[in-house]
């Protein structure tokens, strides 16, 4: 999870959708911005692209009118994240308030093939974070059996992600010698550490956990 900077003012058509008795949140283009503003990734797994879709309540709305239309509220998840998190976890930290510092509140790591597995650690004694970190646990290790396998797929994915970041470090702390070479691998690992790209957090927190990496990496945070 991390930080998203929502658009304003809200798409007209939601106050309009309101009004009526069968209203639509997904009406005009609220679904072309909430999939700008979050990158087309999943908020809570940080999924890029996810092949399904959910317009999520981030506080569910109950039949509340003013919740189900309240931009503010309208977040894009992934089938397999807006599941688990269904109704069981209302109290999470909230990515798009700039006030939740989620790089430095929640520790992410994965032990490597075999048998890959995501660490999930809160790093304040606070509910909201302990929630949080609950949440994305569940996320990314499963609940259900189904859910199990759901989570070892997307795990899948984050290990796949990881190794092509690491190669472009290995590359650029060892081998590229020339100029050119460097900036390029600077590119890429600029381009890896964005807000916009599949699993940040996990990638960031290599970055975080090295002193040296740290020092000269940590300005490709946006
Ligand atoms: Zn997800």
């Amino acid at each position: 999870m991390v930080n998203v900077k929502k658009s304003y003012p809200a798409p007209k058509c939601l106050a309009e959708e309101k009004k009526k008795k069968n209203g639509d949140y997904k009406c005009g283009n609220v679904l072309e911005r909430l999939k700008n503003d979050f990158k087309n990734k999943c908020y809570i797994c940080e999924y890029k692209c996810p092949s399904t879709i959910n317009v999520e309540h981030f506080v569910p709305h109950r039949g509340d009118k003013e919740l189900k239309f309240d931009w503010v509220n309208l977040f894009w998840a992934c089938g397999h994240c807006n599941n688990t998190k269904s109704d069981k976890y209302d109290n999470i930290l909230n990515c798009t308030n700039s006030e939740h510092d989620l790089v430095n509140w929640i520790r992410y790591e994965m032990k490597p093939f075999p048998k890959e597995k995501v660490n999930i650690t809160a790093l304040r004694d606070d509910e909201i974070v302990k929630n949080t970190a609950q949440l994305l646990d569940a996320v990314y290790n499963g609940t259900t059996p189904l859910k199990k396998m759901e989570s070892s797929n997307i795990r899948k994915s984050v290990l796949d992600e990881i190794m092509k970041f690491q190669a472009i470090l290995y590359e650029y702390c060892f081998e590229a010698s020339h100029p050119e070479e460097k900036n390029e691998c600077l590119k890429h690992l600029e381009r890896h550490l964005k807000t916009s790209s599949p699993f940040t957090s996990f990638k960031r927190w290599i970055i975080r956990e090295n002193k040296e990496l740290k020092k000269e990496f940590e300005q490709f945070f946006d």
